[in-house]
């Protein structure tokens, strides 16, 4: 069991805000896969173990993870300056009307109260556009995450999933304009996804100073080795509503190869005395553009075993590396 003495802190991108390098989100499981009382053991748990970072967004579990996680910081009775709590804005909650989507300046606001009052707190350390928005010049959602900041609503705002080209062109209204700009990109990053965070965003990282949280560490499980001989029944791939994420997951072309591959990988885990989870999660840490890994957990003894990640950093040595190249690069995108 890891304490908050292990755990590592790094700036997210070049802004001053400290975050820890492993965090903990809430998509599929808060409000959804597990009950109110897991929920709080997750949180507990990770809190515990120094992660300063909780991530949230408006539209999982349309609104209730928010309202779950509200509920166990307030009784939780942590002094708000000790951790940072997200939402993320685009997909909506409760409603899809045209107006409760997407990031016109009304939406990009009134989701934000709404996710304040869902979590109960007077403001978000970090409030992300959840995707790109074709339809809202990025000047309009710039202005409305600059003015949520000058009201004291939110701390930071970021993106999530934009391009590159996206992200430099909100850089340079920001800039136009005075305006807080973006300090963090949330994209999908893993052995098996590594084009964005690796080749796409590498000219952000020195200037303007782009941080990464990155999601799905272990591809949503695939790196666990979980469905190496099918999907179990008690597997988030088997949630009411996940039907798509197990098609689009067990549907890939790649997906009898990952499978493979994994084999291989968990043959190097056994060599060092570690576990699959482990090792993917601790092969992300080792990109030193990734601020902090958000993981993912229906129970705890999940988080447990990821939390040890951190102990096995210094393990992967580049000889280490290198074999797990040659085995994930071939199959990930
Ligand atoms: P992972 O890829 O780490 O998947 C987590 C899931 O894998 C768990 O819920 C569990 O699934 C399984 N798992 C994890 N550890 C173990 C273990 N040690 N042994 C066995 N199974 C394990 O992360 P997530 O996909 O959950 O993403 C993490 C967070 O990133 C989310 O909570 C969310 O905050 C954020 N996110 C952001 C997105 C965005 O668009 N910005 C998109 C997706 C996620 P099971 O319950 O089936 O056992």
């Amino acid at each position: 069991m890891i304490s908050g003495m292990d755990m590592l802190y790094r700036r997210v991108g070049s802004s001053g805000l400290k975050v820890s390098a492993l965090s903990f989100g809430a998509w599929v499981t808060f409000g959804k896969q597990v009950g109110d009382p897991v929920a709080k053991q997750l949180l507990h748990a990770a809190y515990d173990a120094g992660v300063n970072f909780f991530d949230n967004a408006e539209t999982y579990a349309d609104g209730q993870a928010e309202i779950v996680m509200g509920h166990i910081l307030r009784e939780s009775g942590w002094p708000r300056d000790t951790y940072l709590v997200s939402s993320k804005v685009f997909f909506g909650a409760e409603h899809e009307g045209p107006n409760q989507v997407g990031l016109s300046r009304k939406h990009v606001v009134e989701a934000c109260h709404a996710a304040l009052q869902r979590l109960q707190v007077d403001y978000l350390d970090l409030y992300y556009c959840h995707r790109p928005d074709p339809e809202v010049p990025i000047e309009e959602t710039a202005r409305a995450m600059h003015d949520l900041i000058t009201q004291g609503k939110a701390l930071y705002w970021g993106t999530s999933e934009w391009s590159a080209a996206e992200i430099r062109t909100a850089h340079e209204v920001c800039a136009r304009h005075h305006l807080h700009h973006p300090i963090v990109e949330q994209p999908q990053y893993n052995l098996f996804h590594r084009t964005r965070v690796e080749q796409e965003y590498a000219p952000l990282y020195q200037a303007p100073g782009l941080g990464t949280t990155i999601w799905s560490p272990l591809a949503t499980g695939l790196l666990t080795g979980k469905y190496n001989d099918g999907v179990p029944s008690d597997s988030r791939l088997n949630a009411a509503g996940m039907e798509w994420l197990r098609d689009r997951l067990t549907g890939d072309p790649a997906f009898a190869r990952r499978i493979a591959a994994v084999k291989e990988l968990a043959a190097i885990a056994a060599e060092l005395g570690t576990s699959l989870p482990r090792l993917g999660v601790a092969w992300c840490l080792k990109n030193p553009h990734v601020s902090s890994v958000i993981l993912g957990a229906s129970r705890p003894a999940q988080l447990q075993e990821n939390l040890g990640a951190l102990a096995l950093v210094d393990q992967l040595t580049p000889a280490v590396m290198k074999r797990i190249d040659a085995i994930s690069r071939p199959v990930a995108d």
